[in-house]
């Protein structure tokens, strides 16, 4: 698992222990282990064979949404990471409208996000790992299928809890491909350019 402290990843026991007060009373389990890269405690309650939810540290263990991205765009993906625990259905269906948003602020304007996609897959200029994990959210559920209108935006979408979360992968992935790698390259670009006017000659192309 991922560390929810530190973000490293890490094989560690976990130890599940019975809340019991009654000797036939089976249901709820604290899960706690400890990450040994930062020492400190992780910690999930299970209620029988259902999925543990994490209680410490409360909320979820993604890195945080980069600088670069815009406001209303992060606060979207960062909606979707919080309540991926609770509703991986609602995490899906704000990270299908983070997505749909990105394609559309880059110029990829179809009839659907099946057809956006289409358009990006289709530039010669995407990277490879973007266009291989960007086509593999055709395969979740209803994700793309169905046009994103106004009435349909946050329409729930049924996805597998771990297709949830790794729609919040391939949104990050192209956060950093089409907002912070363009945003370092503007930097390096402007400092180059700073150096030429210095030496008296013309800014780089
Ligand atoms: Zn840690």
């Amino acid at each position: 698992m991922k560390c929810s402290h530190c973000m490293v990843e890490f094989h560690d026991k976990i130890y599940k222990t019975h809340i019991a007060w009654c000797e036939s009373y089976t249901g709820w389990y604290v899960l706690a282990c400890r990450c040994p890269s930062c020492q400190k405690f992780i910690i999930h309650l299970q209620e029988d064979e259902k999925r543990p939810f994490m209680v410490f540290p409360s909320g979820h263990s993604r890195p945080p949404v980069q600088s670069e991205v815009p406001p209303g765009l992060a606060q979207d993906y960062t909606e979707a990471c919080q309540v991926l625990p609770i509703s991986p259905k609602a995490s899906a269906a704000l990270a299908r409208r983070a997505l749909q948003y990105v394609l559309r602020d880059k110029g990829y304007k179809g009839r659907d996000l099946n057809a956006e996609i289409d358009l990006l897959l289709n530039n010669e200029a995407t990277p490879s790992a973007i266009r291989t994990s960007v086509d593999a959210i055709r395969n979740f559920g209803n994700f793309s299928a169905h046009p994103v209108t106004d009435q349909t935006t946050l329409q729930v979408i049924d996805v597998e809890d771990h297709e949830a979360e790794w729609c919040l992968d391939i949104l990050y992935d192209l956060f950093d491909h089409f907002y912070v790698k363009p945003a370092a390259a503007a930097q390096r670009k402007a400092v180059l350019d700073l150096k030429l006017k210095a030496a008296g000659k013309l800014p780089s192309k």
